[in-house]
């Protein structure tokens, strides 16, 4: 079932290409072969709000946070990256792989972070992928794959139809479904000699960018080590051919850049530690052995004493992770992560107010951490001030375009602050950004028949629904 499932996105997508690149003039008529920019942004901009509604999309805004950071630091340093839009996120996923889609969106899968054992390391897969974009490999591959999968169309045609409805019904299933079928299939998987030039470029980006130019090397070197013992490592190497010449070929590449030993940053290291901790399986058995090997490690890295505070909130062992956590705040107050911790056992304590002045102050010493935004509108929202959480989020929620998560809070907070006509059209925004086009048609349509006192809410609302139509339409002359 599961296989089929994915045969049948495999066929959704290769439906997708073929046609939308058939939408162009100069299709299939000469020597140029590759879809325009235009036709690959708005490619990507569809299989993204696909991706969303089936893919396990991490919505941390300080994973979220970091993981933008660092791809827009390596952008920077690539010059031919400079005119395009790209986009970084995070997949829940207990396999190691990094992709990119069309239209700049790059996907970095949990495991992968956490694998990295350097912020060198994980940021080089980054470059690597940056590379694929700015050098057009999706774009010269939508044309391959157009000529190689026209003849499969008709066979896959009725599956796909099934395909799509059953696995919307399954969550699960449509998960795997969305990672896989768009990782794995044929789009994702250069050729050999695009994984040189986009390893070459990768490389270039990574020093330029200030990192050890050893980076891409070193993972290489695990991810092959690992392949022997862990079946994790597979999805990477499938997707990204490892021969001994392309590790060769990048080991001289970064031995032209003199050696840098750098510390990695402590964001990484404990960005890395969040993922863990959220991972793991909340158990009897998993929360002893984490006490017991969390007592008998000697000098506890800051780190690990972050991962183990969450893990302890997320057993509900709160005093455990207060007594963690006072520490971590003592030694180091200035730290976001260590008081967004506190705030959300706070939380969980059912003592928001304990922690609202501290996560202010640190707002307006970094007003556009947007992790902290979201942290003070849940303690808000817990500290029954809906007015200031729906006041908060009203002035940061545009900051950046992807944040379902601080729609949802939204939307909670109108409801609470007696704004509930505003809550359609929040609820429709919220439906969009996690790609239920539909779904969140309906809410704004809904939003139009209720009074508010905003006199421009009907015209953004309207403009809103015409997106939703032009989507579709485009959708619809794709398939
Ligand atoms: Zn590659």
């Amino acid at each position: 079932m599961l296989k089929q499932l994915i045969a049948c996105c495999a066929a959704l997508m290769a439906i997708s290409i073929s046609l939308s690149a058939s939408e162009l003039p100069d299709f299939g008529s000469s020597s140029s072969k590759i879809i325009s920019l235009t036709e690959e942004q708005a490619l990507g901009d569809d299989y993204m709000r696909q991706l969303r509604a089936f893919a396990p999309l991490v919505n941390d805004a300080e994973i979220n946070d970091y993981i933008q950071h660092l791809g827009f630091k390596l952008v920077e340093n690539n010059l031919q990256a400079h005119d395009r839009k790209f986009s970084f996120f995070v997949i829940r996923s207990s396999s190691i792989n990094a992709f990119a889609l069309p239209g700049g969106y790059i996907g970095i899968h949990t495991e992968l972070i956490r694998r990295s054992e350097t912020e060198s390391e994980l940021a080089s897969v980054i470059g690597h992928e940056i590379a694929h974009v700015t050098q057009r490999h999706l774009a010269r591959r939508l044309e391959l794959q157009n000529q190689l999968s026209l003849p499969t169309l008709a066979a896959f045609a009725a599956a796909i139809l099934i395909g799509v409805q059953s696995g919307s019904a399954d969550a699960g299933q449509a998960a795997m479904l969305g990672t896989q079928g768009l990782a794995q299939q044929t789009i994702i998987n250069h050729t050999r000699s695009n994984e040189s030039e986009a390893d070459r470029i990768g490389i270039t980006t990574l020093y330029q960018a200030g990192f050890d130019p050893n980076g891409a090397v070193s993972f290489f070197e695990k991810m092959q080590a690992n392949s022997r013992y862990h079946s994790n490592a597979l999805e990477f190497l499938r997707t990204h051919p490892l021969s001994r010449s392309r590790i060769t070929d990048a080991r001289l590449r970064s031995q032209e850049y003199p050696k840098r030993n750098i510390s990695d940053p402590l964001t990484y290291q404990l960005i890395k530690a969040k993922i863990k901790a959220l991972a793991e399986k909340v158990t009897p058995l998993s929360i002893e052995q984490a006490e017991s090997s969390y007592k008998q490690e000697k000098n506890k890295s800051l780190a690990t004493q972050y991962e183990y505070a969450i893990f302890m909130i997320r057993a509900k062992k709160y005093a455990v992770a207060e007594e963690v956590l006072s520490s971590l705040r003592a030694s180091h107050p200035k730290q976001p992560s260590f008081a967004i911790a506190e705030a959300q056992l706070n939380i969980h304590r059912e003592t928001p107010e304990k922690s609202v002045a501290t996560i202010q102050q640190m707002l307006v010493n970094s007003p556009t951490n947007l992790a902290l935004v979201e942290t003070l509108s849940e303690l808000y929202i817990a500290n029954k001030q809906h007015k200031e959480a729906r006041k908060l989020l009203l002035e940061n929620i545009h900051m950046t375009e992807n944040t379902p998560y601080l729609y949802k809070l939204l939307s909670e907070a109108q409801e609470g602050s007696g704004h509930r006509s505003e809550v359609y059209e929040t609820e429709g925004n919220y439906l969009l950004q996690m790609g239920d086009l539909g779904g969140a048609r309906i809410q704004f349509e809904q939003a139009l028949n209720v009074h508010t006192d905003d006199p421009y809410a009907r015209a953004r609302i309207n403009a809103q629904i015409n997106r939703i139509k032009e989507y579709l339409r485009q959708r619809s002359l794709r398939h």
